[in-house]
């Protein structure tokens, strides 16, 4: 709050609770600012099209965090608060978003934990092709996880597995998940993919699977209204260090513009579009 204080102060108005493209239209931002900067994020969650994903107690993982932040932040539930309070809980995906989930279920009281990793165990050191300096690939225990080992004697990651299906009971409640372990191997086309490995098969009791297998890219309503270029990949397109889009006056940065990355590029970029967007309105720019 101190920090928003002080950019208040410098004359930036915050304007909370307003969707672009849904409550301001974007005619309106274009007609009322000279330069337009786009830091939507990438949010388009990936999903697990497999049999029984419709039943209930199957989320995204944000649904699941963001109500639960809210419900913090309120002092009392919110409407869309999910509870993994006595569950079993199944959680798809490695990242920093899983490991978000591993912990929210834990301080939410789950009874049980499981985090499926399609990737395999990072090794312990350094690989020969990892070298210093760039950022060591190794083995970690992340505070999701660490919680997760003090209560439940370990790491509940479980490397190179996968969900098959989920299997409900007969009111449409989700009940267990159906995993195999894989191996990555050269498919046809010589490219590496997931291959299930016969005889592995297990089945977790569960009651409630958070999906947390990465973001697709930046939402789409406000790149259709205003007409914006894509890239390959569904984000924004605007190259690094310049960061102009397809429309003159409009800029875009962070992971709508380079997909779901890290905190550290989320500053380095802003900090950039700031100097380049000031170049543009002023013609030159001091800005680092
Ligand atoms: C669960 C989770 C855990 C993560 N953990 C880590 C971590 O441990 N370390 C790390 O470095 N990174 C982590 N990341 C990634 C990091 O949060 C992002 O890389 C970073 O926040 C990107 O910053 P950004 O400003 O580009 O976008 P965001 O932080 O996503 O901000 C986008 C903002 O735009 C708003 N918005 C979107 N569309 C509109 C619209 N039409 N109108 C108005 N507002 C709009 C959104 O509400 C949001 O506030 C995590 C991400 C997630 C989802």
């Amino acid at each position: 709050m101190r920090r928003l204080e002080v950019l208040e102060a410098e004359g930036v108005t915050f304007v909370c609770n307003t969707e672009v493209g849904k409550d301001l239209p974007t005619e309106t931002l274009m007609k009322d600012f000279d330069a337009v900067i786009l830091c939507t994020g990438s949010t388009r969650p990936r999903d697990l099209p497999i049999e029984g994903r419709d039943l209930k107690g199957i989320h995204f993982a944000m649904e699941f965090l963001t109500g639960n932040t809210r419900t913090l932040l309120d002092g009392k539930p919110s409407a869309d608060y999910l509870s993994a309070a006595g569950k079993d809980v199944v959680i798809i995906g490695g990242g920093d978003t899983g490991t978000d989930c591993v912990g929210t279920s834990i301080r939410q009281g789950c009874k049980s934990v499981t985090q499926l990793e399609i990737m395999p165990r990072p090794p312990e050191s350094r690989a020969a092709n990892n070298p210093w300096p760039e950022w060591p690939k190794i083995y970690r225990l992340d505070y999701g996880q660490e919680e997760a080992a003090a209560l439940f004697g370990d790491d509940p990651r479980a490397y190179l597995n996968t969900a098959t299906r989920f299997e409900g009971d007969d009111e449409g409640n989700l009940k267990a998940v159906h995993t195999v372990q894989i191996q990555w191997a050269k498919d046809e086309q010589g490219r590496f993919s997931p291959q299930n490995i016969p005889g592995t098969e297990r089945v977790l009791p569960a009651q409630m699977v958070l999906l947390a297998m990465g973001f697709l890219g930046p939402e789409q309503p406000i790149i259709d209204a205003l007409g914006l270029e894509q890239d390959g990949r569904s984000n924004i397109k605007a190259e690094h260090e310049q960061y102009t889009t397809s429309i003159p006056g409009v800029f875009a940065a962070g992971d709508c513009r380079r997909g779901q990355s890290l905190v550290v590029w989320a500053f380095n970029e802003g900090r950039g579009v700031a100097r380049e967007c000031d170049r543009y309105l002023m013609g030159a720019t001091q800005l680092p």
